[in-house]
């Protein structure tokens, strides 16, 4: 695909110098994202009491006030709570769909844990707070935004663009993009897909120092590790004990770290980012030795950003135990939640988990999405990365061009999982590309006080509408 020079593209998409003032326009393009955003954020679509129809059903009204077809917005899923959404703007077909994904549910979050209502849009010291404001309804807004604001223009682009908004990629019954390629596989083909669930665009204190293209992602795997006991009354404890032996094993996990692997993707990532120069660049390099430096490896492990794509992961999540205050306990439970690297399968997983327990005591049982519990786990393995299309990742430099001169554009594993793991199994290559900066130690995904900086959102929402034109304006 031909690349325009980043000066051309900016005269061919309209847009500013970074830094400039916000024209009129770039303001009714904020103020659209802020509405939606904040709608959004507003209709709670936790899996416990919230409903994701509820958001679906308000962005269908959006897009059809926007001027979109009827026939062209399907709101559509396997229950009253769990029904997606999918926008198709049409193209000239000159080539295939490009398929947009996003998912509208969020993680639990409860009122008492956090400083602000979690289920309100609040601003506040340069921050939007909320929940889903990191993960991932700023995304959900900036891509509703910028069909919108396309479909005003009278944009026609090369390609339809296809935007699913969709249940469950937090868990739950119903994940929307697995339902939708199952029963609706032709309302959402394409050549390739773009999601914007993964931070990809690292600040540090603010000022963006890398931008990653996630070509490939770690996978999930829960486990529920058990210790029963006969159990008896409480004033005659003995030394085997339920609690205290999970407990013992559990310090063993938070003890153990499994080996440090890199792969072809994680490899470039590294490389690119110690040819950026900086601080933690010699590290980098001495990382990449073969075998690597270990104290090298130990300080860049240092840092839970780096360690994740270095190795498979495991970390106790939740735990319980005993049945009541005057009995020694029968059961003690905990569920340990597990980021596997590509190319391990979640059963050589469940036995390794095994071995670092070291207790015949404890079994340990895989927890599937549906929440169904097997003694074995899957065979399933992280799939090898996909190419990356030149005629993604052409447009992706000219803009990160565009709006940050020299920020690299680095090709990245993705240590979180994603709705991407079940595009990418069809044979659509997908691409994780968000243009909303977050600093590299705030990340508030799944946690409390989760924010966005205001003008990153903004920028973000910038970046994406570009970027939108520019992979399909040929
Ligand atoms: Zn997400």
């Amino acid at each position: 695909m031909h690349r325009p020079a980043a000066a051309a593209l900016l005269v061919l998409l309209g847009g500013g110098a970074a830094g400039a003032a916000p024209s009129a326009s770039d303001e009714a393009a904020n103020k659209l994202a802020h509405e939606i955003f904040r709608q959004l954020i507003e209709i709670n679509t936790t899996d416990s009491v919230g409903n994701v129809t509820t958001a679906a059903e308000a962005m269908q009204r959006r897009f059809r006030d926007g001027g979109f077809a009827a026939a062209d917005l399907a709101v559509l899923g396997p229950n009253e709570r769990k029904k997606n959404l999918v926008v198709r703007l049409h193209g000239t077909g000159k080539h295939r769909p490009v398929l947009l994904i996003g998912h509208l549910d969020v993680v639990e979050a409860r009122r008492e844990d956090w400083s602000t209502d979690p289920f309100k849009l609040v601003e506040q010291d340069g921050y939007f707070y909320g929940r889903g404001t990191q993960d991932m309804k700023d995304g959900d807004a900036i891509m509703a935004s910028a069909l919108l604001r396309l479909q005003r223009e009278g944009y026609k682009p090369a390609r339809d663009i296809i935007l699913a908004l969709t249940a469950d990629e937090e868990g739950g019954c119903c994940n929307g993009v697995a339902w939708l390629l199952k029963n609706q596989r032709a309302l959402v083909d394409a050549e390739f897909v773009v999601n914007h669930d993964d931070l990809t665009l690292v600040s540090e204190h603010g000022v963006p120092q890398e931008f990653k293209l996630t070509a490939t992602e770690k996978l999930y795997a829960d486990y529920q590790l058990t210790v029963t006991n006969k159990g008896g009354h409480s004033s005659q404890p003995r030394p085997d004990n339920a609690i205290y032996e999970l407990a013992a094993a559990l310090t063993r996990v938070a003890q153990f770290q499994f080996p440090f692997e890199l792969n072809n993707v994680t490899r470039a990532y590294f490389e690119q980012l110690a040819a950026g120069g900086g601080p933690r660049a010699a590290n980098m390099r001495a990382l990449l030795r073969d075998p690597p430096d270990a104290q090298a490896l130990a300080q860049l492990a240092a840092d839970p950003s780096f360690n994740a794509i270095m190795r498979t992961t495991c970390v106790a999540t939740r735990l319980e135990g005993g049945h009541a205050n005057n009995a020694l306990p029968q059961r003690a439970q905990a569920i340990v939640n597990c980021r596997i690297l590509p190319g391990h399968s979640q059963e050589d997983l469940r036995q390794q988990l095994l071995g670092v327990l070291h207790d015949p005591q404890i079994t340990v049982r895989y927890v599937a999405d549906d929440g169904k519990v097997s003694d074995k786990a899957p065979e399933r393995r992280a799939l090898p990365p996909p190419p990356i299309l030149p005629q993604v990742l052409e447009p992706l430099k000219s803009v990160v061009g565009a709006m940050w001169p020299k920020l690299p554009v680095i090709p990245s594993m993705s240590a979180g999982a994603s709705d991407g793991i079940y595009t990418s199994a069809l044979g659509m290559p997908t691409y994780c590309i968000m243009g909303v900066a977050v600093d590299r130690d705030d990340d508030r995904e799944h946690g409390r006080d989760e924010r966005v900086g205001v003008a990153a959102f903004y920028t973000g929402n910038e970046f994406f509408y570009r970027f939108l034109k520019a992979l399909t304006v040929q």
